[in-house]
């Protein structure tokens, strides 16, 4: 299992400075008055495992994630966001008994994902973080309203939820892309059945 020990924002929307939230035993809390920032927190989970819907985000833009300036303070140029894990013994992406990810965004709408400190491809950590269940659409972040929308969705999409829990994302992910090697082996196969039968046909000729 992982637990979430901290998290770290700088420039992340209305968190212009560096401010990191930990997370101790037991249950966390955070309150504030109206417009403080408490749903920032909860978007830069999301946002950090890859959320790239900025309505999802609340914001009209990507370029929104970035500090927008206030009265005193200047529009940052970058913003970011770091999310610190404790693992347990074994887990394959563990560094130092701990998993590290983190993104940043510049202006240009770059967006840079880190894993450990390492340089990595959005894709690689959507597939590393298959069935741990954390992801953007996975069950480990509850929003605002989500248990409504599961309680009244499709038996498909709570299905959904129930595989991620199960473990059988992965799996279910790696049948799909076997299908698709398989679907272009057996185009691979027909060519070369007509190429095989060209040639036939040619060898037939030149024995004449
Ligand atoms: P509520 O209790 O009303 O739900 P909240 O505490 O959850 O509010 P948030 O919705 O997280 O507050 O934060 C909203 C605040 O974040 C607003 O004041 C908004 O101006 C500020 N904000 C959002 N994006 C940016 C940005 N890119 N730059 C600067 N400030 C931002």
């Amino acid at each position: 299992m992982l637990k979430l020990e901290r998290l770290e924002l700088s420039g992340f929307k209305s968190f212009v400075d560096p401010v990191e939230v930990r997370f101790a035993g037991g249950i966390t809390g955070i309150v504030g008055p109206n417009g403080c920032g408490k749903s920032n927190l909860s978007d830069a989970i999301t946002w950090v495992l890859g959320e790239q819907s900025a309505k999802s985000m609340r914001a009209d833009t990507m370029e929104d994630e970035i500090f927008n300036g206030s009265e005193k303070r200047k529009p940052l140029g970058m913003g970011e966001v770091t999310l610190c894990f404790r693992t347990e013994p074994g887990f394959a992406l563990s560094d130092d008994g701990h998993m590290v990810v983190s993104r940043r965004v510049f202006r240009t709408g770059e967006s840079q994902y880190r894993l450990n400190g390492k340089l990595i491809r959005l894709k690689e950590i959507k597939d590393l973080l298959m069935d741990t269940g954390l992801g953007v659409r996975a069950y480990s972040v509850i929003e605002q309203g989500k248990i409504g929308l599961i309680l009244s969705g499709k038996p498909q999409e709570r299905r959904r939820l129930i595989e991620e829990a199960a473990g059988i994302t992965r799996y279910k992910a790696r049948k799909k892309i076997a299908g698709v090697k398989l679907e272009e082996a057996t185009a691979n196969l027909l060519r070369l059945d007509d190429i095989v039968s060209e040639i036939e046909r040619n060898l037939r000729s030149l024995k004449r």
